[in-house]
């Protein structure tokens, strides 16, 4: 039930070019939930269709159809069960068998990230109710099929529907797919050792926005004193990257990375200029004013002087700016 959406979407497509991104179902608008309705999302079907093909997974829709009774998890002798609401009975083995061969379906595919519904018994990310067998809520749980998909993809972008409405969580992830994706794109082109030092040089501040000690750690695995094989490089490259994409920004971290692209025009920028700049930084640190003020005022001048090395940095581009996440002032926590 793979489907495509947003190619017609009045966006430009961006340079970066269309990622895979597997969603739950229900939240593209398929009338696949228990009761036969749909949860769309229109920041992922709307939003983040311009620039995604979306694979829809429902591993209830395969096990028991739609509509269906609704199951709930149970935590039976420390084990987790799947009970059917209606009849009590336990349907564990056919909702694992379904989710097994939704994962089978996914796996091949080259995926830059996983949306889930948030609080489903399949899909909750630490978001499903788990039950006591008197039907007292024990706590929360990771669904069924997203637990299979946590184990299978430790690496790959993964977030929740209800989550992403938290400016600060959506902005993280949106980076990090795009940057995963980037990552991607790298690997299968055939990168050279020239490639994999312009790489990490592209993405030295938004490494250091998210993670100064693994961005530290890449700069030596691609200095390379071991003299390792590229192949060998490139997979270590590769971990170190996707963790540090995975770690949350912060406004003490942006702000350092920000005081830093400031050196660059220490030399050409008046004093009244360079007060403007500080200002303009301290008052994103105070939140109030967003992000994309201090950096569309580094913007300006590394254009203005020509600052190469600066408008390569993927950092002050992160992602298709229609997206417009670092225009909110709660997108910076
Ligand atoms: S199993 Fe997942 S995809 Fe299917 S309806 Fe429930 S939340 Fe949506």
């Amino acid at each position: 039930m793979e489907m495509k959406l947003g190619h017609n979407s009045t966006h430009t497509i961006d340079k970066r070019g269309i990622m895979n991104i597997a969603v739950s179902g229900c939240l593209l608008g398929e009338s696949i939930r228990f009761d036969g309705g749909h949860k769309r999302d229109r920041f992922i079907t709307d939003a983040l269709g311009a620039f995604a093909t979306f694979v829809p997974f429902c591993p209830e829709h395969l096990a028991f159809g739609t509509p269906r009774p609704s199951i709930r998890l149970v935590s039976v002798e420390g084990e987790i069960k799947v009970y059917s609401n209606k009849s009590d009975t336990d349907v564990t083995q056919e909702l694992l068998r379904a989710s097994h061969t939704e994962l089978s379906r996914l796996s091949p595919q080259p995926l830059s990230g996983i949306i889930f519904k948030s609080k489903s018994p399949s899909c909750g990310m630490k978001s499903a109710k788990r039950y006591w067998e008197n039907g007292h809520c024990e706590g929360k749980e990771d669904g069924v099929f997203m637990a299979l998909c946590r184990a299978r993809f430790p690496l790959l972008p993964m977030e929740e529907e209800g989550r992403l409405e938290d400016a600060w969580l959506r902005e993280n992830f949106v980076m990090q797919l795009f940057a995963y994706h980037a990552f991607e794109t790298f690997k299968t082109a055939s990168p050279t050792m020239g490639d994999l030092v312009a790489f990490h040089t592209k993405n030295k501040f938004m490494l250091q926005s998210k993670n100064e000690s693994l961005y530290r750690q890449l700069g030596n695995i691609v200095a390379n004193r071991d003299a390792l094989s590229l192949s060998h490089l490139i997979d270590a490259y590769e971990v170190g990257f996707k963790t540090a994409i995975a770690t949350k920004s912060s406004i003490k971290k942006t702000r350092n990375v920000l005081e830093h692209l400031v050196g660059f025009f220490k030399n050409e920028l008046t004093h009244g200029e360079k007060e403007t700049l500080h200002t303009q930084i301290a008052d994103y640190a105070t939140k109030i004013i967003p992000l994309i003020v201090p950096l569309s005022t580094i913007y300006l001048y590394a254009k203005k002087y020509a600052i190469s090395y600066l408008l390569a940095q993927t950092f002050l581009d992160p992602y298709p700016k229609t997206l417009a996440l670092r225009s909110h002032i709660e997108s910076g926590k």
